[in-house]
């Protein structure tokens, strides 16, 4: 059985999350905890959060993929931003008690000029003590495209942060395809030796999600912006087959493509026919694979899911309190 779905918003509470989910065709799916520019949520309720595990359990749904703000960075030079991540992660963990056996997915950090040596130190000391023995969701480090001074952009730096890591067992990786194609992992002609090279530096084991999306950019662009499937540079053949590896197959899939629910209930149903009947469409029935010029370039997920960068480059990150920014 094929594990996916797509982000969705808690804006209509949890329990609509898993049944717009089930509408769509998914059986899986993602969410914020809160805004992802960072800042502050408003207390869930109890009683839907109930509903939600309920609903999870009955309909059989494979492990949700929860995002933590992209905006958090546990490795950053001003020690109030370190905190406030640390905070929001710790919040987010205690509040996903309530759900337990899922994913909590997050961006390593940026090392703002302090050295990738340093953001791994940073990162892993924060884990350690954002990590406790009674959390019962597992966390799961995002493979990066190495924009900015993104950590985790090579399989090597992810492994350096697991090495440290005190409870290992509540970790794991997420591999975001477009991310890894943009940090120079060919996905398109050499899936087997990417996946054999992480299977050698991190272990497949660790692989426990993937966010399945198409890229705007070229191999090795470093650039973090997401296509809809079989839209981008890594087209639609490429990740059917990392949808239908046998080292992946049982894993849920994620999609983060600039799309309304609709367009994401399209690609799910396109992506369960490819799998289900082994073969891709018809040349002439498939989306035009150039991207829409006056598109979604900058809406929905494609803004919502990069490190949210200046355009000189600098990460913004999510401050101790919005008073606090300058
Ligand atoms: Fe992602
Ligand atoms: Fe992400
Ligand atoms: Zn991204």
């Amino acid at each position: 059985m094929l594990n996916i779905g797509c982000h969705l918003s808690t804006s209509r509470g949890y329990v609509q999350m898993g049944k717009t989910a089930a509408e769509i065709g998914a059986n899986t799916f993602a969410f914020f905890t809160r805004n992802p520019r960072g800042g502050n949520r408003s207390a869930p309720d109890p009683e839907d959060l109930k509903a939600l595990r309920l609903f999870l359990e009955e309909q059989a749904f494979a492990p949700l993929v929860i995002h933590a703000p992209y905006t958090l960075n546990l490795c950053s030079d001003k020690p109030n931003v370190c905190e406030y991540a640390k905070q929001v992660m710790s919040e987010d963990l205690s509040l996903l008690n309530a759900l337990p056996g899922n994913y909590y997915n997050f961006h390593p950090g940026c090392h703002m000029r302090q050295g990738p040596e340093t953001g791994i130190r940073m990162i892993s000391d924060a884990l350690n003590r954002i990590m406790h023995a009674d959390v019962k969701t597992c966390m799961l480090l995002e493979t990066m495209a190495g924009k900015g001074s993104e950590v985790g952009s090579t399989f090597e730096e992810i492994r350096a942060i697991l090495n440290r890591l005190e409870l290992a067992d509540k970790f794991g990786v997420c591999l975001d395809t477009c991310h890894i194609f943009d940090a120079g992992y060919d996905i398109i002609g050499r899936l087997e030796d990417v996946l054999s090279e992480f299977d050698r530096v991190i272990g497949l084991a660790r692989l426990r999600a993937i966010h399945l999306n198409d890229s705007k950019n070229v191999l090795g662009s470093h650039k973090d912006r997401h296509e809809k499937i079989g839209r981008g540079m890594i087209g639609l053949e490429a990740l059917i087959a990392v949808v239908r590896h046998p080292a992946l197959r049982e894993l849920p899939f994620i999609l983060e493509t600039p799309n309304e629910i609709d367009g994401y209930a399209d690609e799910i149903a396109l992506i369960r026919e490819c799998v289900r009947t082994g073969k891709l469409p018809d040349a002439k029935d498939r989306m035009d694979p150039v991207s829409d010029p006056a598109g979604h370039a900058d809406s929905g997920m494609a803004s919502l899911t990069g490190c949210a960068t200046a355009s000189d480059g600098t990460p913004k990150e999510a401050l101790f309190a919005t008073e606090n920014a300058e």
